[in-house]
């Protein structure tokens, strides 16, 4: 349930609405707006209608159901959408937030040359996985710990903020600790545990969409995180089980763009390089992105693509990936003209 609040109503008498949700067993969350303060109810939806009794309180105006199985994450909560501020990045509003960086941190090297040339062809945010989930037990799985270690000292070393997979519930606090954002991979997404860990955490997840799931099961993996307290979810498309894996890994699916934006006030962003799994496909997938309103991309990049550990094929080397940005600026201005009217 949504309790509107009227735009007088006083600090007093929000306090006292959110006292009485919790005695009707229900959780309250707190979406302060500029002119009015609405308050989420969620807990056991067979006796919402309990709530309903909550209209006749001071202050109240009006006392409406959520209609979508999701509700932190559903626009009929938040009319706003999300913008999420990492040290200089905002992350759902104006600007493209490009993330790039290898599949995987392979040593130190790799990861500070990589760091060096993004941040020159303009990405705001560095990636690399040390923790792997990778589909075969005997392939690469990244170099846990020390990986950390390197991704944050290249991130510190060029001022740019770092995304890395957690793969595991309880290394969710250890990877925070090395990492601005937290990655839950497509092969997660699912993972109620992992979920309600990087929930209770203070930092921004990225959320991948599972390859099979539908919109409104990625909306419900994001309601875990952010009903356990981080409302911070960067919501992430990375392509879907295709129909012909001839020519592509994966089936970008581009129009969850619009739909994310017109169901949900997260940021959504593409990750063309998972769902191509060829390089030769990832500026367009990119360019696709961007204009149909997309918040960001996600590409892997790597300063030897023919030898990397992990998703190589998939990988842009680094004169492709500055190429690719100079051109997303200028789809960038023609996209902002569209989304004007
Ligand atoms: C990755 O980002 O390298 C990754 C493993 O992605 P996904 O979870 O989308 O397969
Ligand atoms: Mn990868």
């Amino acid at each position: 349930m949504v309790i509107v609040m009227k735009p007088e109503a006083t600090e007093e008498q929000l306090k006292n609405v959110l006292s009485k949700i919790e005695e009707l067993g229900y959780k309250p969350h707190v979406i302060y707006g500029a002119t009015r303060n609405v308050i989420g109810a969620v807990g056991d939806e067979r006796g919402k209608f309990v709530l309903q009794s909550l209209e006749v309180l001071d202050g109240v105006e009006a006392v409406i159901p959520i209609l979508k199985p999701y509700k932190l994450a559903s626009r009929e909560i938040k009319k706003e959408k999300t913008v999420i501020n990492v040290s200089n990045v905002s992350i759902g509003g104006n600007d493209i937030v490009v993330i790039a960086g290898p599949c995987a941190v392979e040593n130190e090297e790799q990861i500070i040359n990589t760091a060096l040339a993004v941040k020159k062809a303009g990405a705001d945010i560095l990636r690399g996985g040390a923790y792997k989930p990778r589909t075969s037990p005997y392939t690469f799985q990244g170099l846990g710990e020390e990986g950390l270690r390197y991704l944050k000292e290249a991130g510190e070393a060029f001022g740019l903020i770092t995304v890395t997979e957690v793969v595991d519930q309880h290394d969710a606090e250890f990877v925070a600790a090395h990492a601005d954002v937290l990655q839950i991979g497509a092969r997660n997404m699912q993972n109620y545990a992992l979920l309600t860990a990087v929930g209770r955490l203070d930092v921004p997840v990225l959320l991948k969409r599972g390859p099979s799931a539908t919109i409104d099961e990625w909306l419900l993996a994001a309601e875990y995180v952010l009903h356990n307290g981080n409302q911070n979810v960067i919501l992430c498309e990375r392509g879907v089980h295709p129909v012909d894996r001839t020519y592509t890994r994966y089936t970008l699916d581009i129009s969850a763009v619009p739909v994310i934006k017109s169901i949900s006030h997260l940021p959504v962003i593409i990750d063309p390089s998972h769902a191509a799994g060829n390089r030769t496909y990832v500026p367009a997938l990119s360019y696709a992105a961007v204009a149909a309103g997309a918040d960001g991309l996600l590409v892997e990049v790597h300063p030897d693509p023919a030898h990397a550990l992990c998703d190589g094929p998939q990988a842009l080397s680094f004169d492709a990936f500055s190429k690719m940005m100079r051109r997303i600026s200028r789809i960038k201005s023609c996209a902002d003209d569209l989304f004007k009217g």
